[in-house]
C-alpha cells in the first residue's frame, strides 16, 4: 500500500510567492506545508518597494496592521536619475485600496517583510519546515513525494519525505538545482546580475523614488523601514568584469563586486552619488542572479508555479513582489476547496495560467522594452532626453508597470 499524503499542499520557498499562497490556503483550511531552505530574518537582493495595489490583499491575508506598522514612508513622487541628470514626476494613486490614506507604495526590508508573510502562515496553520531544501519531487501514486534535507545535512538518506497532491513551487528563479522546476544554469557576458545594499543617513527625499541609469545597468533607491535606504540594481556581466578588473589594476589589489558596482554607481549618476554622500553603510552588499526575466509556465508536470519561477520582470518597474504576492493568492482563488484529481488540477492550472498572462503580461513586455533601452548602446542619453523634457512618461511608465491595478478579486 502506497503510503498517504502528509499534506494537501506543499509549498516550496516562504517568499512573497510562497507564503501568500500557502497563508490563503492554510485559511481556507488545507493543510500546507512549506519548505524554506534559509533561516529567517534575512536580506535579500530586492529594492523593497510595494506597490500600494498590493494593500487589499495584505489586508484579506491579515497582515496590512503589522506591514503599515513597520513599512517605510509613502512613495509620492517616481524620480529618473541618470548622469548629471534627475527629474521627477508624481506617483499615481492606486484605487481600490483598503483605506483613504493607502494610496501610495512604500518599501519595507524583505528581513521584516518575509519573516511577517510566514509568521502570519504559520499561525493559520501552515507547518513550515527551516531550515529545509527540497531537492527532489516524485511522482508517488495519486500523490508527488518532495523529499527535503534539513539544515546541513548532506546525505541523501538523512532526508525526510512530504507527500501531498499539490504541489506549489514558489523558490525563485536565481538558483539552479535538481528540482523539476529549476532552472538550469547558463552563464552569459550579457547576464544582469543584481545587487543591494542598505545604507542609513541618505539625503534621499522620503517621498522619492527615483530609477537610476548607468552604463551597464539599471536600479532604484527607496527609503524604507527604520530609516535604512535601499539601493538595488542589475548590471551586465561583462561590464562588471571589465570595470573590476579596471578598478583593481588602479588599486594594485583585488577589489570586490560589490565595491565595483558601489564605485560605479557613484562615478556615473549623479542623483545615486549625491544621495550616498553623508550615508553609512548598514550590513554588507550582497549579489545575486543572474536574473531570469520571462513568462514561464504557471503549470507542468502537475506542479504549480508562483512567483518569479512562474515569470519574472525585470525589476525596473519594482514590481515583482506584487507579481510574486497576487500569483500566490490567484493560483490559492483557483485551487478553491479541495485538491482531487489530477484532471481537477489541469484545469486549475489552465485557468490560473490565463488569469497570470492576463495581469502580469503587459507589464513584463514594458519592462523589457525599457530595461532593453536603459542596458542598450545610447539607451542612457535616449532615457535622458525622454524624461528630461516630458517627466510624465515616469508617470505614465509607473501606471504601465500595473502599479494602480487592483490584485486579482479586489478591482
Ligand atoms: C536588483 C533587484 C531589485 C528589485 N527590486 C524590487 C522592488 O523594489 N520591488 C519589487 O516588487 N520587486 C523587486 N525585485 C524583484 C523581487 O525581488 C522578486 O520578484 C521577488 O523576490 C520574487 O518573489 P518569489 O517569492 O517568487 O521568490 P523569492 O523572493 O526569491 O523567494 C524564494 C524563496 O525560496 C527559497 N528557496 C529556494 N530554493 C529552495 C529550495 N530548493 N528549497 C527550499 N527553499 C528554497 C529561497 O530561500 C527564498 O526564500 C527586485 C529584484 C532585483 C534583482
Amino acid at each position: 500500500m502506497r503510503p498517504a499524503s502528509t499534506h494537501d499542499a506543499i509549498v516550496i520557498g516562504a517568499g512573497p510567492a510562497g507564503t501568500s499562497a500557502a497563508l490563503a490556503l492554510a485559511r481556507r483550511g488545507w493543510t500546507v506545508a512549506i519548505v524554506e531552505k534559509s533561516v529567517f530574518p534575512r536580506r535579500k537582493v530586492c529594492g523593497e518597494y510595494i506597490s500600494a495595489s498590493n494593500l487589499a490583499l495584505l489586508e484579506r491575508l491579515e497582515v496590512l496592521d503589522a506591514w503599515r506598522a513597520e513599512a517605510g514612508p509613502e512613495i509620492r513622487r517616481v524620480g529618473f536619475f541618470s548622469g548629471d541628470i534627475g527629474v521627477e514626476a508624481p506617483m499615481p494613486r492606486a484605487k481600490s485600496v483598503p483605506a483613504a490614506g493607502d494610496g501610495f507604495g512604500r518599501a519595507l526590508g524583505r528581513d521584516i517583510l518575509d519573516s511577517l508573510l510566514l509568521d502570519a502562515a504559520r499561525s493559520a496553520g501552515a507547518e513550515v519546515f527551516q531550515p529545509c531544501r527540497a531537492i527532489a519531487i516524485e511522482r508517488d501514486g495519486a500523490c508527488q513525494a518532495v523529499r527535503i534535507q534539513a539544515g546541513a545535512a548532506s546525505s541523501r538518506d538523512e532526508a525526510t519525505i512530504l507527500r501531498a497532491p499539490v504541489i506549489v513551487a514558489a523558490h525563485g528563479s536565481w538558483e539552479a538545482g535538481p528540482l523539476p522546476t529549476q532552472l538550469e544554469k547558463n552563464v552569459r557576458p550579457s547576464d544582469l546580475l543584481g545587487f543591494k545594499a542598505h545604507f542609513s543617513g541618505s539625503t534621499l527625499p522620503p517621498d522619492l523614488m527615483p530609477l537610476l541609469t548607468f552604463p551597464g545597468g539599471y536600479g532604484g533607491m527607496v527609503l524604507a523601514d527604520h530609516g535604512r535606504m535601499s539601493i538595488s540594481c542589475c548590471i551586465r556581466r561583462d561590464v562588471l568584469a571589465r570595470l573590476r578588473g579596471s578598478l583593481t589594476r588602479e588599486h594594485g589589489g583585488q577589489v570586490s563586486a560589490a565595491e565595483t558596482v558601489e564605485h560605479h554607481l557613484r562615478a556615473t549618476c549623479r542623483g545615486a552619488r549625491e544621495a550616498l554622500e553623508q550615508a553609512n553603510l548598514d550590513g554588507p552588499w550582497l549579489a545575486a542572479g543572474p536574473i531570469r526575466p520571462g513568462i514561464r509556465s504557471g503549470y507542468d508536470g502537475d506542479i504549480f508555479r508562483v512567483g518569479n519561477i512562474a515569470g519574472e520582470s525585470h525589476p525596473i518597474i519594482a514590481e515583482g513582489i506584487s507579481m510574486a504576492l497576487q500569483s500566490g493568492w490567484l493560483l490559492a482563488l483557483e485551487l478553491g476547496a479541495a485538491a482531487s484529481g489530477q484532471a481537477r488540477r489541469e484545469a486549475v492550472g489552465r485557468r490560473y495560467e490565463a488569469g497570470w498572462r492576463e495581469l502580469f503580461s503587459t507589464r513584463i513586455l514594458a519592462a523589457e522594452a525599457i530595461a532593453r533601452i536603459a542596458i542598450g548602446p545610447g539607451g542612457g542619453p535616449m532615457l535622458r532626453a525622454v524624461f528630461g523634457n516630458f517627466p510624465q512618461a515616469l508617470t505614465l511608465g509607473a501606471r504601465l508597470s500595473g502599479k494602480t491595478r487592483a490584485a486579482p478579486g479586489f478591482g
